[in-house]
């Protein structure tokens, strides 16, 4: 007799994967074939001892606590990781911005404009303090005066930095 049955057909039928009328052709074929009834019975046979060997293996009691445990470990480095991140950013950010703010041109007009606005206030609180005497308004206004003076210069030695670079 003939035959032409593949392994891959006589495993589905094996396992139960083929349609009621394909497993009952299969059936009718292997009734008559001995090739095919040796093939199933090696199938039979692998399949029983891989069934053997599994049921086996002994499951760790703690397995699924490790596994979560793990998992946890896992979840908490990416998070660490991308909290080193965003804090090595804030960091390389206010580094760029103390060095833009200590070489820069307009870093230099920042300090001296807040030295001066601290100037301003504490004369203005001086001058609250004595109650609105003459000189201490004289100093106040003459400041003002120099501070509009320091501005004005720093602006000009800005625009002409600006120039020749
Ligand atoms: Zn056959």
């Amino acid at each position: 007799m003939q035959c032409d049955m593949d392994s891959l057909t006589l495993s589905a039928y094996l396992d139960g994967e083929l349609s009621e009328s394909e497993a009952e052709t299969i059936q009718a074929h292997i009734d008559d074939c001995p090739r095919c009834q040796d093939e199933l019975a090696q199938l039979q046979q692998v399949t029983h001892s891989v069934q053997m060997s599994l049921s086996t293996v002994a499951v760790p009691e703690d397995l699924q606590n490790r596994i979560l445990l793990t998992i946890k470990e896992i979840h908490q480095g990416a998070q660490a990781r991308r909290l080193l991140l965003v804090y090595g950013c804030c960091l390389a950010l206010v580094v760029v911005g103390v060095f833009w703010l200590a070489f820069s041109p307009f870093g230099k007009f920042v300090r001296v404009m807040f030295r001066l606005g601290f100037a301003a206030g504490h004369s203005a609180v001086q001058l609250v303090a004595t109650g609105g005497a003459v000189w201490p308004t004289v100093i106040v206004v003459l400041s003002v005066l120099l501070g509009i003076a320091s501005v004005t210069g720093v602006v000009r030695m800005l625009k002409s930095s600006e120039v020749t670079v």
